[in-house]
């Protein structure tokens, strides 16, 4: 069966999106088709493939507002087995349209019948906020990952974040299986971020990753290529740790 991954935070800037280019890669690199599916409006998964958005006749937006076919918008990539859905800033309104339309959480649920059958994966990158589009990903999805950075106030929004969650699994998505929490941005030399990992854990206990996403300057130069860590360079102590997730992520579903 297809699994469906939301990689969501209402936090920004924790690494949602690197981890949904780069999981995404590595599982494609790993022989699974992946379907990488942009649902944040800056659409940075989508330059992150370097994909020219104003090429697109069509985006992720037209499928959840004018009932353009998911398969129509899939782009294929430089990485095998793996396609993008792409996403443009005009998804932004897409968050206020939804709220006229019936079963508006449910959209993305039914735009992704007959095409998520073609892939072992579907990840889906979400917006750093709990409105409808992150709810219409956590409607799809079998499973979130929750991607939490090693700094100060880490801990902060996740309450809200877990209640959230909550009232999905008793409305929108009974079967929603919280996948794991994954560390990023680890700095080995400071206290805080080993007190971070303590933290974190005592919280979440088994459901936190094994692989930690140290900060490597690679993972934050590689967008600017267009390319996934694994094209940029494979050598890298970032493309090993998302490889190192991806065999994690198999795992455990
Ligand atoms: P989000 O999607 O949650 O807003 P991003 O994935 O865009 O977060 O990451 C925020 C910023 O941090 C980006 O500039 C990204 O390149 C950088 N970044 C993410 N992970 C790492 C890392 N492990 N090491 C260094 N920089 C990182
Ligand atoms: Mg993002």
């Amino acid at each position: 069966m297809t699994k469906i991954m939301t990689i969501a935070n209402q936090k920004g800037g924790v690494a949602k999106t690197t981890t949904a280019v780069n999981l995404s890669a590595c599982l494609a690199e790993l022989g699974n088709k992946v379907l990488l599916l942009d649902l944040d409006p800056q659409g940075n998964a989508t330059s992150g493939y370097g994909i020219n958005k104003e090429k697109l006749k069509y985006c992720i937006y037209d499928v959840l507002i004018n009932d353009v076919p998911l398969e129509k918008i899939l782009l294929k990539t430089e990485v095998k087995n793996l396609w993008v859905a792409p996403a443009r800033i005009e998804l932004a309104g897409a968050e206020i349209e939804l709220v006229n339309i019936d079963e508006r959480d449910k959209k993305l649920d039914r735009a992704l019948k007959g095409t998520r059958e073609n892939f072992d994966f579907v990840i889906i990158d979400c917006p750093p906020s709990l409105g409808l589009l992150t709810l219409n990903a956590l409607g799809a999805a079998t499973d979130i990952l929750i991607p939490i950075q090693c700094e100060y106030y880490a801990l902060e929004g996740l309450t809200l974040l877990m209640s959230t969650l909550e009232r999905v699994k008793k409305g929108l998505n009974p079967n929603l299986n919280t996948l794991g929490v994954l560390l990023t941005m680890f700095d080995a030399r400071t206290n805080l971020s080993i007190q971070v990992v303590d933290e974190v854990k005592k919280y979440f206990r088994n459901k936190v990753f094994r692989t930690i996403v140290p900060r490597n300057v690679r993972l934050s130069e590689a967008p600017s290529h267009g390319k996934p860590i694994v094209l940029y360079d494979p050598k890298s102590r970032g493309a090993e740790v998302y490889r190192d997730l991806a065999e994690e992520v198999l795992e455990r579903v």
